[in-house]
């Protein structure tokens, strides 16, 4: 399935072979920019997923008895299809998820740098030598598999999250269990089929297709050691619930943010007005670090808001796979339906709307594109108050409130941190005493100072706190999730 889908319906992968499902339900993946139907594909079932964990388990040990370098060549095997074929896979992504064809192809291009992390890390110290209180005794720790990784993804990035969760854990020893995203199935068969070209054993990647009945076998089947989970906070905070009451087992999961950017007195208002920009519209909104509320000072609040509104009523929406468009369609209806209730919310809690792009005018959708799932930016100004929905709830879209402040970086960072959540933000300020409070005091997992509020960093720690994590990040940190550690004492 390189190119485009066809007639076919596929299938599971599981235990090292295409494997139709017990069920007779098919779902399509539909392109959110034409709604033309890109494929259709097998429901997994409960009954699918047990399949994919007996072949998980039987091939569980000798998978484990490999060296990490051996384990780790598959995935070399994997690192460079994503190179060779980022273009062709940018442009898979674009037609599923929506997102414009630069940002596709940056998804496949984070997922080759987190598979060569991981694969190099099979070449670096797994453990630490101690000195021990005694001198005839060494004392050090070792990691070890922790057995089988039940790995759920969202759609936003249909490759690159996939591979943060399982380049890791595959390369520390453990056999995976994966479900990705009912909206994106297509990216779902293609990863597979890298497995099944790179020739990883029978059973050490399984791949079941479906929807969250799915994604809740993996959770409750207790031969499952560590849940991997990205989504909302909603799915996240339940999965986390479950697993919590099962001792030894562990669930880790990154989850939805309300980020926030702050821009101080004395910012430089190219820099603000573009992180701003990037980070309210790439993607349509609908990142988990997108940015949905602007807090600035009342000195540069006025210019702000002229450069800004401007560049929010001319960002292009448009054809994703054209290069000169800024935002593509939403993924669904569901979104769109979302974005319309939380833009209403809005108007209901006094916003006063300054871009109001929420249906667009016929001449800004592409000719051949009428079907699809467009909406434009919608930008309001409001006083911030602790009680206001609008301003605490995740939208997943292009919804942006803009509040103004009149005190020190205190009061900033006061109004910043007021939401459940704690993903990311962003400060932009030429004063190093107010980053480095934003730094220290922002309830943030990603912090960025003078940037756009997105992107990542493999080598870093990502993810988030309060209603955005439990306290196992993705990336760098992942290992404290996939392995688990054993103190070594030896008498010499
Ligand atoms: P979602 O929570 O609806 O779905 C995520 C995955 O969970 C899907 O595969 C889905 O089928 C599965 N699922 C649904 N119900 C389930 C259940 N009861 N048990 C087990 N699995 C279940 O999220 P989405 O709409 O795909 O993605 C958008 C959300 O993801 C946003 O909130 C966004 O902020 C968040 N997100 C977070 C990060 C991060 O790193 N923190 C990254 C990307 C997206």
């Amino acid at each position: 399935m390189s190119q485009q889908a066809s007639e076919q319906v596929y299938s599971h992968y599981i235990g090292g072979e295409w494997h139709d499902g017990a069920g007779e339900e098919t779902f399509e993946s539909v392109n959110p920019a034409t709604k033309e139907s890109l494929g259709e594909f097998q429901r997994g079932t409960p009954e699918d997923v047990q399949t994919a964990l007996d072949a998980a388990e039987e091939a569980k040990e000798e998978w484990r008895d490999l060296s990490y370098v051996n384990r780790a060549e598959y995935l070399w095997d994997i690192y460079h299809e994503l190179r060779e074929r980022t273009d062709e896979l940018g442009e898979v992504i674009t037609k599923e998820c929506g997102k414009e064809i630069s940002e596709g192809k940056a998804d496949v291009v984070e997922a080759a740098h987190m598979v060569e992390w991981a694969a190099g890390n099979a070449r670096h110290p797994h453990g630490d030598l101690v000195p021990s209180e005694i001198p005839s005794k060494d004392a050090y720790m070792r990691r070890k598999p922790r057995g089988i990784i039940g790995c759920i993804t969202p759609w936003n990035f249909p490759v690159a999250i996939p591979f943060w969760h399982m380049a890791l854990a595959l390369v520390e020893g453990n056999t995976v269990v994966w479900k990705p995203a009912e909206q994106t199935p297509w990216c779902g068969q293609i990863i597979a089929e890298m497995f099944e070209d790179a020739g990883i054993p029978d059973g050490v990647f399984n791949m079941v297709q479906g929807f969250g009945d799915a994604g809740n076998a993996i959770v409750e089947d207790e031969r499952v050691d560590t849940v991997l989970f990205t989504g909302s906070s909603e799915v996240g905070h339940k999965i986390a619930g479950k697993v919590g009451g099962e001792p030894g087992k562990l669930a880790a999961c990154e989850m939805g943010g309300k980020n926030g950017i702050v821009v101080t007195e004395n910012a430089d208002l190219d820099v603000a007005v573009h992180s701003a920009i990037m980070s309210s519209f790439k993607t349509t909104g609908q990142r988990c670090v997108s940015s949905e509320r602007l807090i600035v000072h009342e000195d540069v609040y006025d210019e702000f808001k002229e450069r800004y509104v401007a560049t929010a009523k001319e960002v292009s929406v448009g054809d994703p796979l054209d290069e000169n468009t800024f935002m593509g369609p939403m993924v669904n209806e569901e979104q769109v339906e979302k974005f319309g209730k939380y833009n209403q919310l809005a108007k209901d809690e006094g916003a006063n709307v300054l871009v109001d792009r929420e249906e667009l005018d016929d001449d800004e959708i592409p000719d051949d594109h009428e079907k699809g799932f467009w909406v434009g930016p919608f930008v309001y100004e409001i006083d911030y108050s602790p009680d206001l929905r609008c301003i605490h709830e995740e939208v997943f879209g292009p919804h942006v409130a803009l509040m103004s402040y009149s005190g020190d970086i205190e009061e900033a960072v006061e109004i910043h941190n007021d939401t459940p959540y704690g993903l990311a933000g962003a400060i932009i300020s030429e004063d190093y005493r107010q980053v480095n409070y934003f730094r220290d005091n922002a309830e943030i997992g990603l912090a960025y100072g003078n940037l756009p509020c997105i992107g990542a960093e493999v080598q870093l720690p990502f993810g988030g706190v309060k209603k955005s994590g439990n306290g196992y990040p993705s990336a760098r940190e992942a290992i404290e999730a996939v392995t688990e550690r054993t103190a070594w004492t030896l008498n010499n």
